[in-house]
């Protein structure tokens, strides 16, 4: 999995503007057992680097997208960071070797439920797993230092760059259901402006949110 990851950094260098990860993030990438996160019956494949289903529609993410994402958020022991998109809670295990603390949304009951008692019971002491629509982040914990979205809304949710600190970095795909999409990095300056580049291409499932 490690060796395709590197492979695909490299074919995508163009677009990402990185042809390898910092050695930080390919070790958390190592360490996070994939395999306790995916369903039983797609074992064989948790050490592919392929998404795979998770049930409610959902699915974890390629591993090498959960590679570049991480990152682009370019953490350090220090920082706080908000995920929206809990899901398997694959994800937020690998920031959680990489940060001080993670909080992670999750707007489906039952995803929640089960990603908070796998991350208790395998150890990782510095995430909390929150029930709730992440469009309105989780300003109880803010501001944060990097803020990661894994469901591809049609537009950046106000709430979460209201929550980003000045400095802080935020990843998150941008764009129709299933189509059209971009990972967005945008970055929020000392002053405020935030600066948004588009990074690569993508498909995630769709962000959930009634207005
Ligand atoms: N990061 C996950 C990938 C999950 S797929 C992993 O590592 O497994 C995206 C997830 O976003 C799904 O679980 C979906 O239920 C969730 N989601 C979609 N819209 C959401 C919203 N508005 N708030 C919180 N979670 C949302």
């Amino acid at each position: 999995m490690i060796a395709s990851i590197e492979a695909e950094a490299r074919a995508t260098a163009s677009y990402t503007g990185r042809s390898r990860f910092s050695p930080a993030v390919m070790s958390a990438l190592a360490k996070v057992p994939r395999h306790l996160f995916v369903p039983h019956e797609r074992q064989d494949e948790a050490y592919v680097n392929a998404p795979l289903s998770i049930g409610w529609g959902q699915t974890i993410s390629e591993p090498y997208i959960v590679a570049l994402m991480t990152d682009l958020l370019e953490l350090d022991a220090r920082s706080n960071v908000l995920e929206i998109g809990c899901g398997s809670g694959y994800q937020v295990a690998v920031l959680s070797l990489l940060a001080r603390q993670v909080y992670s949304v999750e707007v489906v009951e039952e995803l929640a439920d089960a990603a908070r008692e796998k991350l208790q019971r395998l150890g990782y002491p510095n995430v909390e797993v929150i029930t709730g629509d992440g469009y309105h982040g989780c300003p109880e914990h803010a501001p944060f230092d990097g803020i990661i979205v894994t469901a591809a809304a049609p537009k950046v949710p106000p709430p979460l760059l209201d929550q980003l600190k000045p400095g802080g970095r935020m990843v998150i795909p941008v764009g129709l259901p299933f189509r059209d999409q971009e990972l967005k990095l945008l970055t929020k300056g000392e002053d405020g402006i935030i600066d948004s580049r588009s990074v690569l291409p993508v498909a995630f499932v769709p962000f959930r949110h009634s207005e």
